[in-house]
């Protein structure tokens, strides 16, 4: 099953140099431990991880350099993420079924940030997940009348699929300009959870994820959305597995079709990813 594709990868291999800093040895106890020592992933985990971050970075056309990343908007915001659900479909909407997406958006979501909490500087114990607008072609299928999220009817994309205002979205804003939404940078989106009608597997990167709307609603209480699980690691910088695999692990979230929930390996490949790109936020 074809699980997606990320913008972030296939492309040739830059002269890129790892971020590891030098830790200069402190005369006095330091105010906190060195990054070296928040670092400690089973030991069985090291080889994997490594050839794991070697391959992003020759594979990866602008790995350092790319600065769309989930990690990139929660830092941008101070500590939350913001959504747009694009539905394409005609199927009505209760605000029963609103809420419940809302919910099990925040409860999957959740999944990759307690990963997160407490580990290696990353700053955010908790990433509120919130949904600040929906995008449908005929206003008539959101069945509510409250003004709880911005509406946004037959606002189109090139293919014909309805989108949020670009003007409010990361996406077409990475320069965190948003003056000309008109809610303003309270109201924009990072991403968009985008559902379709007839989806199959799905697509993940730094816009956000997509899939098919049937899965997505009828998986709304499951423990695991996986393949929503696996795209959001994309937009989270993680890489697909199709063509190898790293020493020593079997099934995993990133391997599509391997696992369906974050397993040790993925959440170690995570915190990977941030500790390479924590530099740039002064970590
Ligand atoms: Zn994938």
């Amino acid at each position: 099953m074809l699980l997606g594709t990320s913008v972030l990868v296939a492309a040739p291999a830059q002269a890129e140099t790892s971020p590891a800093r030098a830790v200069a040895a402190p005369a006095a106890a330091p105010a906190k431990a060195p990054a070296a020592e928040d670092w400690n992933p089973p030991a069985n985990l090291v080889q994997p991880l490594d050839q794991v971050w070697r391959h992003v970075e020759s594979t990866y056309p602008d790995l350092y350099g790319f600065r769309n990343y989930g990690w990139d908007q929660i830092m941008a915001n101070g500590g939350y993420i913001n959504y747009c659900v694009r539905w394409e479909s005609d199927t009505p909407v209760t605000a029963q079924t609103r809420d419940q997406i809302h919910a099990a958006l925040t409860r999957q979501f959740t999944k990759w940030m307690d990963v997160m909490a407490g580990h290696n500087e990353w700053p955010y114990r908790q990433v509120p997940v919130n949904i600040v607008g929906w995008a449908v072609r005929d206003r008539s299928l959101l069945q509510w009348n409250d003004d709880s999220v911005d509406i946004y009817v037959n606002n189109l994309d090139g293919g014909g699929a309805p989108q949020c205002a670009p003007a409010c979205g990361r996406f077409f804003n990475q320069n965190g300009d948003y003056s000309r939404c008109p809610g303003g940078a309270a109201r924009h989106y990072d991403m968009s959870l985008w559902l379709t009608d007839g989806f199959g597997g799905g697509a993940g990167g730094d816009w956000g994820q997509r899939m098919g709307r049937e899965y997505f609603v009828n998986a709304r209480n499951s423990e695991n959305i996986h393949i929503f699980l696996h795209e959001v690691g994309h937009s989270f910088g993680l890489d697909d597995f199709y063509d190898w695999t790293p020493t020593g692990v079997g099934g995993f979230l990133m391997r599509a079709g391997s696992a369906s929930q974050i397993t040790e390996f993925d959440a170690w490949m995570f915190r990977d990813f941030w500790r390479h790109l924590k530099p740039r936020y002064g970590y």
